[in-house]
């Protein structure tokens, strides 16, 4: 069972999070809980982190200050047993002065690099998951404080770490079985992992979806649950479309791609270890438990409706590369695909016409060193602020009109680059960044008008006319 951030935002949210586990615990199934930091922690953290490298000491200091001070408090409201109460009490301190003593470091050092930042970050989640074992066992669930550096075991790609999955089987076989045999619950904190070596690596952004499937494969678990603040995987992400619904079952491959293509409500790689052993994800809502969520599975059942979600993933660029003299010209993708494997830029989308080629990359500071060494090769020019809209459903296979359908709903924005992935189930294309909600809210009441009962919880909405 992995809770987000919200899920663990506050002594609230953290009872509501004891109460969803007791239940697991009490029906006999045997649990392992992967815990966020608590909501915003990571990004403060991450602003301490360069306001230090910048020179600025006591504006990371005032933050981190504020970060122990909310972490204390969250403690002191969780923790009644006196003994408990004071050990935690120490634990935090001692972890923020540590903290503290990085960021005096650096602010002396002036120069952040992704290893001190990953070191960083993870007081967050080293911090929750200790807060939370203790009122987890406060709850009499007997929980044991569990370090996830010492089972999850990565590469040493700082920020963006590779998890070596044998060591992890091992790791997790070695240091979790044998807790869970003698029925009692690993708590652990997402996102965070070490090399070979015990460096403290990050899984990226978002991760500690990945380090629940990681731990859900590595077990073999009958079920990786993601517990999160919306009651399952929507037909649009609800803030910028009020009336999405809940999507009742989704197929791997569907929640893989909405996933990639911006749908922040799972990482992108949770999936995968899901995918290789087989294993139901089912993503559910920590302030509405009662509600079935979102089951993704293997093959999702044959659905009405030819998408089952938009996605949109902003902060993209285009790069327009044009070069009439290498028209057809043998080798010349393979150049321009090597320089953004140079740089270690991954590409979403590509489009060639007989003279140019058109990518789209996340806007990152290498853009100007990559447009640079492309113009080795051609012209080229590159644009910011771009989103890529993308709408998933494997029921277009084989369908016709579907794009005229897209297109007609989205008629008075301007279309950049239109693409339909390989695998079939995805339709995607991009535009101005400020056009993508309008775009969202257009294609949304265009597509689920008229909703599968079968796959989309139409319960919902209709309960929400009807208030
Ligand atoms: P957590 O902290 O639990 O990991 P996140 O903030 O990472 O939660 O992800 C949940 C958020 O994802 C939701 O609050 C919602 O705004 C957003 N989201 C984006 N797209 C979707 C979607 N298709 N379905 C559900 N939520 C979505
Ligand atoms: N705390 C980390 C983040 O905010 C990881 C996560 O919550 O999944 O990115
Ligand atoms: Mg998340």
């Amino acid at each position: 069972m992995k809770f987000g951030g919200t899920s663990v935002e506050d002594p609230a949210a953290i009872n509501r999070t004891a109460s969803i586990v007791a239940g697991r615990v009490t029906a006999g199934r045997q649990t392992v809980v992967v815990v966020s930091a608590m909501a915003r922690v990571t990004d403060q953290l991450l602003r301490a982190a360069t306001a230090a490298a910048s020179g600025d000491r006591t504006g990371a200091l005032a933050i981190s200050s504020r970060l122990r001070a909310r972490h204390r408090d969250t403690a002191c409201a969780l923790i009644k047993t006196p003994a408990e109460a004071s050990a935690l009490c120490n634990y935090i301190e001692q972890k923020f002065d540590q903290l503290d003593e990085i960021l005096r470091g650096l602010s002396a050092i002036l120069e952040l690099t992704p290893r001190i930042s990953d070191l960083i970050v993870s007081f967050g989640e080293r911090v929750s998951s200790r807060i939370i074992a203790s009122a987890f066992a406060e709850r009499e669930i007997s929980a044991v404080h569990v370090d996830a550096r010492d089972i999850i075991i990565t590469d040493s790609q700082f920020q963006k770490a590779a998890p070596i999955d044998a060591l992890i089987e091992k790791r997790a076989a070695e240091r979790l079985r044998p807790v869970l045999s003698d029925g009692k619950v690993p708590v652990m904190g997402g996102f965070i992992a070490s090399n070979e070596g015990g460096i403290t690596t990050t899984l990226g952004r978002g991760g500690s979806d990945f380090t629940g499937a990681l731990l859900g494969g590595a077990l073999a678990a009958d079920a990786i649950e993601i517990w999160t603040d919306v009651d399952g995987i929507m037909t649009s992400d609800p803030r910028v479309c009020p009336d999405a619904l809940r999507v009742k079952t989704i197929s791997f491959e569907e929640a893989a791609e909405l996933a990639y293509f911006g749908a922040k409500v799972l990482h992108p790689a949770t999936i995968l270890p899901a995918v290789r052993k087989n294993i139901p994800v089912l993503v559910l809502n920590s302030r509405n438990p009662s509600n079935e969520g979102t089951r993704i599975i293997p093959v999702a059942p044959h659905c009405r409706s030819p998408f089952k979600s938009i996605a949109v993933k902003k902060k993209l660029s285009i790069i327009d590369v044009v070069a009439s003299r290498m028209l057809m010209t043998h080798g010349y993708l393979k150049a321009i695909f090597e320089i953004f494997d140079k740089h270690q830029c991954p590409v979403d989308m590509v489009s060639t016409s007989e003279v140019s080629v058109s990518l789209t990359v996340d806007s990152n500071d290498k853009l100007p060193q990559i447009a640079a060494d492309l113009s080795q090769l051609a012209d080229v020019k590159y644009e910011g602020k771009k989103a890529l809209v993308c709408m998933v459903g494997e029921d277009i296979r084989g369908q016709n009109g579907i794009a005229a359908q897209v297109f007609a709903a989205i008629r008075h924005i301007n279309v950049r680059m239109i693409s339909q992935g390989a695998s079939e189930i995805n339709m995607s294309f991009m535009i101005e960044e400020d056009d993508a909600d309008e775009a969202v809210r257009s294609l949304h009441a265009a597509f689920f008008q008229d909703p599968d009962p079968s796959v989309f919880d139409v319960e919902a909405r209709k309960a929400a006319i009807g208030s």
